[in-house]
Formats: structure tokens, C-alpha cells, sequence
């Protein structure tokens, strides 16, 4: 058509800016540089520029200051990490490429580019090979593909429990220094290895309450957290993805980081329910404690209800209780728990499933304890009746507070100030009654409220369909 140049994409326009920085560099000089070279036409360019940062794979990170983005070759270049040995490893002499290298091993290399090089930089002769792992269920044996390095294993007299440490020397043409570490040695760096642990798990997790979706993806958080971490190039603790495994507040799922509590709608559909953690127990000393809720419908602040419950009584209990107090079925419908838990010092909250309760008292929440729930006054809980109309109530912690004798718990103990409506069949005839129903098919039928007591509604609307009214 014409012999113009094609013009370049905007991923080749963030790839070619990328490899030319030097350091950290100001999103918006970045942003700036991008589009000296792909003049687009769009109503926004630099936003389309930015989500590829975030979602996208391009070749560099955005820091948490979200104003400063690095290269990804720059945040991994010469860094070092440890390969614990397994048995077979170590036996065989191999390494496995997946999970070891995950993330250190640039993925749009093929692993046969990389290049393995001695301590003292001699390059190690390197061989991919497929190595045969155990029998996953339905398929059978699978294979995985290793560095295969015998005759350096042996030389060097490489034993189970000892480490590989390597240093990434070149992300980008996936170049690799090898050093053998035995298992005696990292035993005299156990302080050391546990903090840089800490440091790290600790820049993971922060990044993870940072994130606006709770789970934040390896290949951005990895190079990330090294290019915050303060001696990436020193001694190293263990392995990311074992930092992350050995966290109580994470878990890593393959390509995502999650809070470990959490489960994708996938992990349910596999699970077949909620995973809800089983073993929970109350504290001996808050089994007694009364813990004070102020139960509200979520889209109707103004009808709450006040409940007491002890630390040793369970959701199950709870749900019973909320189910009287709000006149919902006792004998249709689930109810399910949520928690509401503050991510980091932010105002953003993120909601972490207790699990279901059935109108029998089972589920597989009914066992959780109130008291192991680890509630501060403040804290809240939500409570959904019926997954189907999807009843949403908001349960905050008041107070705990020592039971007074004699009282029988789980109670209500308070309620909003009613304010009634009345039957409008006694008003015609001079009588003021509260009304406790809505006609719902009069209502529809006439195009208004039609509010009626329980009298008027079995003498005139017997047949209709009705719906209690709550005060
Ligand atoms: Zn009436
Ligand atoms: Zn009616």
C-alpha cells in the first residue's frame, strides 16, 4: 500500500524503553519516553500504557510507590537465591527447572538458552533433560525438564539437604553461576537466613495488603521484592516460593500469591466447599466471655438488633439466634459467615469466608467457636441469610464483657426504636392496629403498600401471597 515504515506497537515501544533504562526510573518519564516512540491516537494512551504494566508481562515492574518502575533484568541482576536439594536431585544429579528457577528463569527463554557458569565464572556444561516425576492421578507418569549437571554434582560431592546457591548474572539471556553450599554450612547461617526470610516474606505480604485484588502475581511480585529487599546480592535466605510456603498469612498457588485463608471460586468447585480452616478453638479464657454484636441489615442500618453470645458458642448458635431475631425460616435457607479483615493500615477491607450454616445446625462453619475467631471490639463480621435472596446483615463487635449470672446465652438484649406502620383495613373502621404484613399481590395489584394486621390478612387476603413485615 504505501512504503512507509509499519509503525511499531506500543508492546514493542514498552519493550524497547525498558531495555534502555538504567535504574529506577519515574513512571511518567517512562510513560513519556513510551509515547515519543508510539505516537498513539487513543483518548488515553498512558492508561492503556500502565495497565500493561500492572496485568500485562512486560520486562519491568512497577514499584508500591506506584510513581517508579524498574526493569525486570536490573531487579534481578545479580541476585542470589538458594536451591534446597531434594533426594532425587541430588542423587541423580539435576536440577529441576520448575519450581527452582520460576521467575529467575526468563519465560520467554527456552530452558536449552540458559546458561549455567562454574563459581569462578567457567561455564558448566549444560544439558536439559526430562526428568520423570511421580504418577499424577489420571495421567500417569509426567516428565519435567532439568538442568542435568552429574559430573558437577560429583566432583563436588553434592549430598541431599545441601543447597545450590545461584546468581542470576543475566535475566534477559538467561545466564546463571552455580555454587555448592553443604548442608553444614548453611546451618552456621541460620540467624542470617531466617531474617532475610522475614525481610522478605514480610515485602511480599505488604505488597499482597497493598494489591486492589488479593492476590498479586509472581512474576511482577518476585522482581519486585528484590528490588526492595536490602542485601538482594548477599548471602541468601531461602528459596521465594518456600518463604512464601512457610508464612502463615500467605500461599502461593503456581502464578499467584494469596492471603492463605483465601480460596478462588476454582479452589471451591474443587474442594466442593469451602476449605474453612477445621481447627479452630476458643481460648480457655474468652469460652465464657460475652461478646457483644450490633446486628444490622446491611441496606436498612435503621433495623438492628443487639445479640450476646459467648466465646464458646459457635456460628451455628449465632446463626439461630440472628435467624429469631430477624424472624427469618428457621427451617430453609443457609446462612454463611464472613469475617471483614483490615488490609494493612488501610481503609480497604477484604472478606474472609467462615463458611455455611444449614437450618439443622450443620456446615461447614456451624462448629467455628465465636471466641477463636480472634474478634477486637470494632471488628466485623457479615452474615448472609438465604443465598438466594442474599440477606445481608452487618455484625460489629461492641464488646466483651464477663457474663452476668443466670443469663442464658446467645440473647437479645436490644433493638431499634420501632416505628410502626398500621392496618390500613382496621384504620377504615376506626382502629389503630400495627400492621405485620404486606399484601403482596393486592400491593401489586393497586400499585401501593398494602399494609394489613394478622386478623385482616387471614379475613380477607387468606389466599394471597403476603410477607411479614420486620420492626
Ligand atoms: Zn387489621
Ligand atoms: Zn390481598
Amino acid at each position: 500500500m504505501s512504503s512507509q515504515e509499519k509503525p511499531i506497537t506500543m508492546n514493542q515501544a514498552i519493550d524497547q524503553v525498558a531495555a534502555q533504562l538504567d535504574g529506577p526510573t519515574p513512571m511518567d518519564e517512562f510513560i513519556r519516553r513510551v509515547l515519543e516512540l508510539w505516537p498513539s491516537k487513543a483518548k488515553n494512551p498512558a492508561a492503556s500504557i500502565r495497565q500493561r504494566l500492572r496485568y500485562g508481562d512486560a520486562p519491568l515492574v512497577t514499584l508500591p510507590d506506584r510513581k517508579t518502575v524498574i526493569p525486570v533484568a536490573l531487579a534481578l541482576k545479580g541476585v542470589r537465591f538458594r536451591i534446597p536439594l531434594s533426594r532425587q536431585e541430588a542423587r541423580r544429579g539435576f536440577l529441576l527447572i520448575y519450581p527452582n528457577f520460576d521467575i529467575f528463569l526468563n519465560q520467554h527463554l527456552r530452558p536449552e538458552a540458559a546458561r549455567l557458569f562454574d563459581k569462578q565464572g567457567h561455564p558448566l556444561p549444560t544439558q536439559v533433560i526430562q526428568v520423570r516425576q511421580g504418577h499424577l492421578e489420571s495421567l500417569g507418569p509426567y516428565k519435567v525438564p532439568a538442568f542435568r549437571l552429574t559430573d558437577w554434582f560429583h566432583k563436588r560431592r553434592v549430598r541431599r539437604g545441601d543447597s545450590i546457591l545461584v546468581t542470576v548474572e543475566d535475566w534477559q539471556q538467561g545466564h546463571f553461576r552455580l555454587e555448592h553450599e553443604p548442608a553444614r554450612k548453611r546451618r552456621q547461617h541460620q540467624e542470617e537466613i531466617a531474617r532475610k526470610n522475614r525481610e522478605m516474606a514480610d515485602l511480599f505480604f505488604d505488597i499482597l495488603e497493598a494489591a486492589y485484588y488479593e492476590e498479586i502475581f509472581t512474576q511482577q511480585a518476585v522482581p519486585t521484592v528484590y528490588a526492595l529487599m536490602s542485601d538482594p546480592r548477599g548471602y541468601p535466605g531461602d528459596h521465594w516460593i518456600q518463604v512464601v510456603e512457610q508464612d502463615p498469612r500467605m500461599r502461593w498457588t503456581g502464578g499467584a500469591i494469596t492471603y492463605s485463608d483465601r480460596f478462588s471460586p476454582l479452589e471451591r468447585m474443587l474442594f466442593g466447599q469451602t476449605p474453612v480452616p477445621q481447627e479452630v478453638n476458643c481460648p480457655p479464657e474468652l469460652a465464657r466471655k460475652v461478646y457483644r454484636f450490633k446486628a444490622a441489615l446491611r441496606y436498612r442500618p435503621g433495623l438492628w438488633r443487639r445479640i450476646e453470645i459467648q466465646g464458646e458458642q459457635t456460628l451455628a448458635d449465632f446463626d439461630a439466634i440472628l435467624r429469631q431475631a430477624f424472624e427469618h425460616d428457621t427451617l430453609d435457607h443457609l446462612g454463611g459467615f464472613w469475617k471483614r479483615a483490615r488490609r494493612g493500615k488501610s481503609k480497604r477491607f477484604r472478606k474472609v469466608d467462615l463458611g455455611t450454616v444449614d437450618p439443622f445446625g450443620e456446615g461447614e462453619g456451624a462448629d467455628l467457636p465465636i471466641g477463636g475467631l480472634g474478634l477486637q471490639p470494632g471488628d466485623q463480621l457479615e452474615y448472609v441469610y438465604d443465598f438466594g435472596d442474599w440477606i445481608e446483615h452487618l455484625l460489629t463487635l461492641e464488646e466483651i464483657a464477663d457474663p452476668e449470672p443466670g443469663a442464658d446465652y446467645p440473647q437479645i438484649v436490644g433493638r431499634n426504636r420501632p416505628r410502626y406502620r398500621y392496618c390500613e383495613t382496621c384504620k377504615a373502621e376506626g382502629r389503630k392496629t400495627v400492621a405485620t404484613w404486606i399484601c403482596l399481590e393486592c400491593s401489586n395489584a393497586e400499585q401501593r403498600e398494602v399494609l394489613i394486621c394478622e386478623d385482616c390478612l387471614l379475613a380477607n387476603h387468606e389466599t394471597h401471597y403476603a410477607g411479614s413485615i420486620l420492626y
